[in-house]
């Protein structure tokens, strides 16, 4: 059985007195039947692993280096957000592929390091509409898998992601079909890649709000959720919790 999980990715968004949003979410689910996790901006991680006390919810960052140590400024490896708190890493989301020209090795090389560090890596991908327009939505989330998930993955250790790029922050949602077309080539995809495939959850990602989120549960495959504004605020963050 998949546990399922109800991710929030923060994005570039909080300070200090965002954290109350982490009561209230605590609050709300004392004891949790599914996996929650929210990733902060990096400034956040190590009060946010305060804040939530004694409370399950599992903490990630937004990225990594896929070096251990060393000379890059700015940047963060796996070993430091394991260090701040983190249980989780996202990789790969397509802000980064698109602002930051991350490819699918990029992608695998920091995933390993995630490994590497003892985090789980949650692993992004996801066609733009051109793409989708074109026909080329399997083939495209196909490539990006085989490309960035990397050798020594388990369905312990690994999170699959797919976050269709026209779907973020737009509002706009694939059909259910949709969803369920390209979490099963996932699946049957993930399977030529690793053993224990069938335990690696699939999240959804893309404009996942309280009002979509239980029919997007009920699609085979969706293992759960992984959200950006909806997660900002305990108030629109908890009925996708609920619903899964
Ligand atoms: P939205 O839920 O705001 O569409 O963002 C999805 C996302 O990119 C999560 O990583």
């Amino acid at each position: 059985m998949r546990r399922k999980l109800a991710a929030g990715n923060w994005k570039m968004n909080g300070t200090t007195d965002t954290l109350r949003e982490v009561k209230a979410l605590t609050d709300a689910h004392p004891d949790p039947l599914v996996d929650m996790l929210l990733c902060p901006p990096a400034t956040l991680l190590a009060q946010m692993a305060w804040a939530r006390g004694t409370h399950a919810l599992q903490i990630g960052g937004q990225d990594c280096h896929a070096a251990a140590t060393g000379a890059h400024t700015g940047d963060i490896a796996a070993d430091m957000l394991k260090d701040a708190g983190a249980s989780h890493v996202i990789v790969g989301h397509s802000e980064r592929r698109s602002e930051h020209g991350e490819t699918d090795a990029d992608v695998a090389a920091k995933a390993a390091a995630a490994h590497t560090a003892g985090l789980i890596a949650v692993i992004c991908l996801g066609e733009t509409l051109a793409q989708r327009e074109a026909g080329e939505a399997l083939a495209v989330v196909t490539a990006q898998l085989a490309g960035s998930v990397p050798a020594g993955a388990t369905a312990a250790n690994t999170v699959i992601a797919y976050e269709p790029v026209w779907a973020i922050g737009t509002g706009h949602v694939p059909t259910l079909d949709q969803i369920g077309e390209v979490h099963g080539t996932l699946r049957a995809a993930l399977r030529d890649i690793m053993r224990e495939a069938g335990g690696v959850r699939i999240l959804y990602g893309g404009s996942v709000k309280g009002s979509n989120a239980a029919e997007i549960f009920s699609v085979p495959d969706v293992d759960g959720a992984l959200v950006g504004g909806a997660s900002l605020t305990a108030a629109d963050f908890s009925p996708i919790v609920t619903a899964l």
